[in-house]
């Protein structure tokens, strides 16, 4: 899960991280009244869950209250990355002299979180890893969540060269590990981390994501999602014990456990088509979860053919034939269904999908094959 730069900077300001002080506004009398209070200059900066919001022209410094009107109004009217700007945070500017960059995350290949430091700062870091890799440095951080400081010091001096300033970095990282670790994040990026005129250390810019599957230990993160950037087919699917994620491609398909969803898809790939989405359907053969899974892809107009692809362990391949009739019965769909299921009750499962004239395939393969024919 994203949150917005604004809820970012709560956080980080919480965590005793320097933030520039401001408030988010959803009028322009409202950031009047904020920049009122914060004196100009201040910057008003469009709250969309995508960055680049700079380039997009979502990020105006203003003088005085009738720069603030116009820049405003024309951020409101951006459409950044798809996404409509609806509020916008107004923060007190800075006069910044020096960028850095600043972040923590997940190596997945390592499995270990690891800090990621450049003082090219305020750039697209991706940009610069490819154009400027010697720019950017990384730091592996220790499993007990700590941060050893005697090998951090001697690691910083390679980017922040001044002592001072890298003194001053040293409770700001302190600060993310915590949060990092505390909030289950996956990320925690400054960008820019800035030094301003009175060379002061602050934090320009806030991301925070977080890790979906820990966010049932951290309610006070749940109420920060904004709805308007979920997928509502996810979210209903999660809301019925499916993991669904939508794709781009013609074949929907309805797979019980993770693992076999994701070979599932990369058979399509491989016999030349395209899937519409994974679906798990996950362990227990619940008919009413065929049927809700069925819901959700159908919904999907790209959705040609959908293929149902079982291997019965816990999960029964007669309670799945049942679920997919009384699905067919109770939707009234003419997308073809291709089924393959082998397992536990194979033989009550195909006996029942037969009498309804639902033909089955025997292996994985042939299944696939059927499916990505009728997508196309
Ligand atoms: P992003 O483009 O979505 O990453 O948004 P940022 O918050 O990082 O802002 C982009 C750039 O705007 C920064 O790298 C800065 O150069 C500039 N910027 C942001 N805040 C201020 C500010 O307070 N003062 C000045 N002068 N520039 C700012
Ligand atoms: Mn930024």
């Amino acid at each position: 899960m994203n949150i917005h730069e604004y809820q970012a900077i709560g956080l980080f300001r919480a965590a005793g991280i320097p933030v520039s002080s401001g408030d988010v506004a959803v009028t322009s009398d409202e950031a009047k009244k904020i920049a009122g209070r914060l004196g100009f200059p201040v910057v008003l900066k469009a709250q969309v869950l995508t960055g680049g919001r700079g380039k997009a022209g979502g990020i105006k410094v203003v003088k005085d209250e009738r720069e603030l009107v116009k820049q405003f109004t024309a951020i409101k009217n951006l459409t950044i990355k798809g996404y409509a700007v609806e509020r916008i945070f107004v923060v007190k500017a800075l006069d910044i002299r020096k960028e850095f960059y600043l972040a923590i995350t997940v190596d997945a290949v390592k499995g270990d979180a690891v800090v990621i430091a450049s003082s090219a700062g305020g750039v697209d870091i991706e940009e610069t890893a490819k154009t400027e890799p010697e720019q950017i440095h990384k730091f592996y951080l220790e499993r007990n969540a700590q941060l050893d400081m005697k090998r951090w010091s001697g690691f910083r001096k390679k980017i922040f060269k001044d002592e001072k300033m890298g003194k001053e970095v040293d409770p700001v990282l302190q600060a993310m590990v915590k949060l990092f670790f505390e909030k289950d994040c996956s990320l925690v990026e400054i960008n820019p981390l800035v030094i301003d005129g009175q060379g002061k250390l602050i934090a320009a810019d806030a991301k925070v994501n977080f890790d979906d599957n820990a966010l049932f230990r951290h309610p006070d993160i749940q109420d920060l999602r904004d709805m308007k950037y979920e997928d509502t087919d996810e979210l209903e699917a999660k809301e019925n014990g499916l993991s669904f994620v939508k794709l781009d491609g013609k074949v929907g398909c309805i797979v019980n456990g993770a693992g076999l969803a994701m070979a599932t898809l990369d058979v399509i790939k491989l016999l030349g088509g395209e899937p519409a989405n994974f679906l798990d359907v996950g362990g227990s053969s619940n008919p009413e979860k065929v049927l809700n899974a069925l819901k959700i892809i159908l919904r999907n107009k790209k959705t040609k053919s959908i293929l149902i692809n079982i291997f019965g362990g816990i999960t029964r391949c007669d309670d799945i034939a049942n679920g997919l009739l009384e699905a067919r019965k109770q939707l009234k769909f003419d997308i073809p269904l291709v089924v393959r299921l082998t397992g536990t009750n194979e033989k009550e499962a195909k006996e029942i999908l037969a009498r309804a004239g639902v033909s089955t395939f025997p292996t994985m393969r042939e299944g696939v094959q059927q499916a990505v024919k009728l997508a196309k």
